[in-house]
């Protein structure tokens, strides 16, 4: 991932594999997590060109809880967290669960918040305005997600995202090198129907800066 990351010009990448509760696509527990980081470590010292952040996509539980322990997370450089189960849930109660994940001061940014799959899945009734006035107040990131079957954040919630000032972050949701793309090609123009400009968007920074502005936040939360 790495390599075709820097072929296509990128100069870093999270990797965000999927957490325990995803047992189908061998999620993660922590002590997964940590060796992942060592191997990231490897990968780092020897690549060049391009950088490789250590990260999770942690799931969000029934009641908004993770199913990955803060001390593990507070190791991680990049810590979204998403829903993938349970997308039936009335408004009130799915918009407190999501919430209540943003809530975690470990938690940077909110993965295709609404769930959707073009063709297959409606997305989950939230009330979209409470998501966005969270993330102001916890300064979570929004997600637009550009693997083409979810692009998600939609345009008009990327339009709200920016008028209420909460950042975003546009990438690819890849499973396959082959997907690198996606971030560019349909992320972007995603962002760009919501009126989103590069400054509106964290990812458009170097590594650094993207990090110092995520460990910030961390700090003021007491993550
Ligand atoms: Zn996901």
């Amino acid at each position: 991932m790495a390599a075709a990351a820097k072929d296509l010009g990128l100069e870093y990448i999270a990797i965000t594999d999927h957490t325990r509760d995803l047992a189908m696509s061998h999620g993660s527990d922590e002590k997964q997590l940590l060796e992942q980081g060592e191997e990231i470590r490897r990968v780092n010292s020897k690549l060049k060109g391009i950088r490789v952040l250590t990260g999770a996509e942690v799931n969000i539980r029934k009641d908004g809880t993770l199913d990955v322990a803060d001390e593990a997370l507070r190791h991680l450089e990049v810590v979204g967290a998403a829903i993938h189960s349970l997308f039936g849930q009335s408004r009130s109660v799915a918009t407190r669960r999501v919430i209540h994940a943003m809530e975690n001061p470990h938690v940077d940014v909110l993965f295709h918040p609404t769930a959707r799959q073009l063709g297959r899945r409606e997305p989950v009734d939230l009330d979209m305005d409470a998501v966005i006035e969270a993330a102001k107040r916890t300064g979570t990131v929004l997600e637009v997600d550009g693997i083409p079957d979810r692009l998600d954040l939609k345009d008009e919630y990327v339009r709200k995202a920016v008028e209420a000032g909460v950042p975003l972050v546009i990438d690819s949701d890849a499973h396959h090198p082959t997907h690198l793309r996606y971030a560019d090609e349909f992320g972007v123009a995603v962002a760009r129907r919501g009126w989103a400009r590069a400054s509106d968007v964290l990812n458009t920074l170097p590594a650094e800066k993207l990090l110092d502005r995520l460990k910030d936040r961390r700090r003021r939360r007491g993550g």
